[in-house]
């Protein structure tokens, strides 16, 4: 399968002066022979000249260059072709390429080749897709630290740690009267591999948050403001807004941008035509999201006094603890607004408290709000890691490792302390990738546009 040859329009579709068709596989050179009509050519020089289809005829005036394997982006021979911008002509290019016999790339290929072929790691892989997908500066940075001071390097270090003390049980194991290794050698390389996984993983919410967005839920009564606010933030009008309670039907997805801080917007209001009050405020239906959530918007109609809905709700945000909520007092603007009814929650929350009002965009309060709670999070200078299947990853190769200690302490025998460090092992090949299974780089690349 890696050696059939893949094709892919690798710049945005659309009209500019240049596009770039990119082609990888041991064909490469029959359709320099064929398609660009050359026979000698120096590797990554620029040449000019046509693009010729099956029949002879010319389809682009374009300039080319060759990357032989492995000196490539995804190791295998690799040619570009800067064809003229339009979306018709590009096209035009690509079906010539495919009619030479090429397959057209599924998304991420190249990068997944890149991988397979040992060119990079699949955290570097997954960096690159993200310094691509990347929507603000602050994200952007994360994902570059990744990219150019690879997390890798210290991956990499744990592994060789790990496979060091694999050797060192196996030897062990092998000669069993002969070798005899101190026991506090081993606890302390075990204990200092822990040390080494916790920093890591220390950083790692922060770096998710960073790449992935913060991801925010806004919750309150129903005729708080939710929708108001929502686009409000989005300064658009994305939900439908009434004065009826229950308009917003669906769970509504946004990304926005503030002052560089990548939000994640979940709007999960007006899910109700239950009895049931919980049910009825949307609170145990957004459960889950808020659950996977980092920061939760609860808005307050600053019209009406604080009411047993607004109470059951505040009370399921703080059991759920240990997330950032941002108390919303909304409709600052109306006549009615009293913000005497919401003191005591003020005086409790004297940091998380802003007011706001939705309706006329009046909302720097909350913005400034979140990008203070937000700032020093994101802003991330170490590499780290920035996705939950690398945190995950890590985590379960740091209790394999927690295992192993345990069973030495325990004084269990060699055998069953290889058993957790080869599973720890195993975990850190996944997350670097050299250990992979089809259905996991298939979900990692599909996120990937075609042409990376
Ligand atoms: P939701 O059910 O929480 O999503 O509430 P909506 O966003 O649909 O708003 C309910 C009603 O409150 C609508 O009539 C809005 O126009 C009104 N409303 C929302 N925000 C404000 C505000 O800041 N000021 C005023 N005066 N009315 C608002």
């Amino acid at each position: 399968m890696l050696n059939d040859t893949i094709v892919a329009i690798s710049s945005p579709i659309g009209t500019g002066a240049i596009a770039v068709v990119r082609i990888s596989g041991n064909h490469v050179k029959n359709i320099i022979g064929q398609a660009l009509k050359r026979k000698r050519y120096t590797p990554k020089k620029m040449y000019y000249g046509w693009l010729y289809n099956k029949e002879g005829e010319k389809v682009d005036e374009i300039t080319w260059v060759y990357h032989p394997q492995p000196h490539s982006y995804t190791g295998e021979d690799m040619l570009e072709i800067f064809c003229h911008g339009g979306k018709l002509i590009t096209y035009a290019v690509l079906n010539t390429i495919i009619k030479y016999g090429v397959r057209q790339a599924l998304p991420g290929e190249f990068t997944k080749r890149a991988v397979l072929n040992g060119k990079m790691d699949l955290i570097k892989a997954e960096a690159v897709n993200n310094v691509i997908t990347s929507e603000t500066e602050i994200s952007l940075k994360a994902s570059f630290n990744q990219l150019k001071n690879p997390l890798s390097e210290k991956i990499n270090e744990i592994k060789n740690s790990l496979l060091s003390i694999s050797a060192q049980i196996e030897v062990e194991m092998d000669y069993p009267d002969d070798i005899e290794f101190e026991d506090h050698n081993m606890k302390n390389k075990l204990d200092d591999i822990v040390n080494r996984m916790d920093q890591i993983l220390k950083g790692a919410d922060n770096g998710i948050i960073a790449v992935e967005g913060v991801r925010t839920v806004i919750v309150g009564k129903p005729n708080s403001g939710k929708s108001t606010l929502l686009n409000a933030l989005l300064r658009k009008d994305r939900a439908i807004v009434t004065d009826i309670p229950g308009t917003t039907r669906d769970t509504i997805e946004e990304n926005l941008n503030i002052n560089g801080i990548y939000i994640k917007l979940i709007d999960t209001a007006g899910i109700r035509n239950t009895e049931d009050t919980l049910e009825r405020v949307g609170i145990e239906r957004t459960i889950n999201s808020i659950k996977n959530s980092h920061l939760i918007l609860f808005v307050l109609d600053g019209t009406t006094p604080f009411t047993q809905e607004d109470e059951l709700i505040y009370n399921k945000l703080n059991e759920l603890g240990n997330k950032t909520v941002i108390i919303v007092l909304n409709k600052s603007d109306s006549p009615n607004f009293k913000e005497s009814n919401y003191l005591p929650l003020k005086q409790k929350n004297p940091n998380d408290f802003v007011i706001i009002s939705a309706k006329n965009g009046d909302i720097k309060n909350l913005e400034d709000k979140i990008y203070e709670k937000f700032f020093e999070k994101v802003n991330i200078e170490e590499p780290t890691l920035t996705n939950q299947r690398q945190k995950i990853t890590l985590e379960s190769s740091k209790e394999f490792v927690l295992n192993a200690i345990n069973s030495f302490e325990k004084g269990f025998s060699n055998d069953v302390i290889m058993y957790d460090v080869r599973k720890a092992l195993e975990k850190i090949y996944e997350l670097s990738g050299e250990n992979y299974t089809e259905e996991l780089l298939d979900k990692i690349f599909s996120t990937f546009c075609v042409g990376k």
